[in-house]
């Protein structure tokens, strides 16, 4: 094991720190014990007794939450204008190069976990056992290998072209087989991929059945990228657990998303970062196009899953064009400005991003015996949602049971 893998010897007390356990729960003045590499204890200071050995944080004036999740991420793609030929031009290697360093930044920037959405090749499973050695510092990650689509479809520069039951099938074995712990499909057209229509469905209602039936087999969940109500639609009846981006969202595809208890993952980042670009960036206009079309009625759609209480977990599609690694907590930003307050947004980053990856039992809340992955803020940012964007106030970003960024590293 590697040095860096190693949990401290000795256990850690955070006392007198504001503590939200991520599911709801807030203690103003709480103390929280780490032993090892999980939460020995926590609770109000005056229940808590502390370990003689441990080493105290003052937490006073300090917020404690779980380390941040986010559900969609490429650590491929490196937030260039045109990240469709920046990473054709490129040697795999040199792009597995470029998903380490992102991971770093994702990392400091205290998201302890991703789910990776869609990867050049099989390299995300390298870069996922380089993280768990303790080789290279980075995110825990949950990544779906290649996305499947269809031929010609969505997504094929990090993805998988199929046709027919068969091939589906084959392609969600390959990816498991590689090491995938998620699949992902693509329900529709999309912004990046030029000459696809973000309304128009993809993959026939057949693939989409087949893929989360083989899934299933395998005991993997499906995420689907579709912006458009038809793939939606498909895609929630086939039997996936989350659609991503959502864009198009109207009350009968919100009634089906309850109906199927899926979860919504944004991306806000994703749309809002690419429209917010003048023509001449880069960006292919094409894109640019359909980003800016879409951007308006795409806020409409969260507000409304907001309001209807649709399950939504935090996803910022981190990699897309100027959609940077390490600036994931725009997107809490972005959902408190569309009317969440910032501890649903916590929430949708936390515990219930946890709940729809699958690992709720090991991470997203600080409860006893969870993996020790958290954050100490200096503020508060269940009322200053910023807080946790500012660099210069995460103290430290612990990743099970040790300070991996932040002044608090030892
Ligand atoms: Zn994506």
């Amino acid at each position: 094991m590697d040095r860096t893998t190693q949990p401290n010897a000795k256990a850690i007390a955070i006392q007198q720190v504001r503590l939200f356990d991520g599911a709801g729960l807030v203690i103003d003045r709480a103390t929280l014990v780490i032993r090892g590499s999980t939460i020995k204890t926590l609770g109000p200071s005056r229940t808590i007794a502390v370990p003689p050995d441990a080493i105290r944080i003052n937490g006073h004036g300090l917020t404690v939450l779980p380390g941040l999740i986010d559900c969609h991420v490429h650590l491929c793609l490196g937030a260039e204008p045109d990240v469709v030929s920046t990473l054709e031009s490129e040697q795999p290697a040199y792009t597995l190069l470029k998903a380490a360093r992102h991971a770093q930044r994702t990392l400091e920037a205290g998201i302890t976990t991703v789910r990776d959405v869609g990867s050049r090749d099989h390299t995300i499973f390298a870069l996922k056992q380089a993280i768990e050695t303790g080789l290279l510092p980075g995110p825990r990650i949950i990544g779906a290998g290649q996305a499947l689509c269809m031929i010609g479809g969505h997504a094929r520069f990090i993805g998988r072209e199929v046709q027919g039951a068969e091939q589906v099938r084959e392609a969600v074995a390959a990816q498991v087989a590689a090491g995938a712990q998620v699949i992902k499909v693509i329900a529709t057209g999309g912004v990046l991929t030029p000459g696809t229509s973000p309304d128009q469905a993809q993959m026939t209602v057949e693939e989409l059945q087949v893929a989360v039936e083989e899934a299933k087999r395998l005991g993997r969940k499906v995420a689907a990228h579709a912006h458009g109500g038809t793939g939606m639609t498909n895609a929630i009846r086939a039997g996936v657990r989350s659609i991503e981006h959502a864009t198009l969202l109207d009350e009968a595809t919100a009634r089906l998303f309850e109906r199927h208890a899926v979860y919504m993952v944004p991306t806000l980042s994703a749309l809002a970062t690419t429209a917010a670009c003048r023509r001449g960036c880069g960006i292919p206009d094409s894109a640019l196009d359909k980003a800016r079309a879409l951007t308006k009625r795409h806020q409409a759609s969260f507000k409304l899953a907001h309001r209807r209480g649709l399950l939504i977990a935090m996803g910022t599609d981190a990699g897309t064009p100027f959609n940077y690694h390490g600036d994931n907590v725009q997107e809490l930003e972005r959902m408190v400005g569309l009317g969440m307050t910032p501890k649903e947004a916590i929430m949708a980053s936390t515990s219930h991003a946890a709940r729809l990856i699958g690992i709720e039992n090991q991470v997203g809340t600080l409860a006893r015996g969870m993996i020790a992955d958290l954050l100490v803020v200096n503020g508060d940012p269940l009322t200053h949602i910023d807080h946790l964007r500012d660099r210069d106030r995460i103290l430290g970003v612990m990743q099970a049971g040790r300070f991996v960024a932040g002044p608090l590293t030892q």
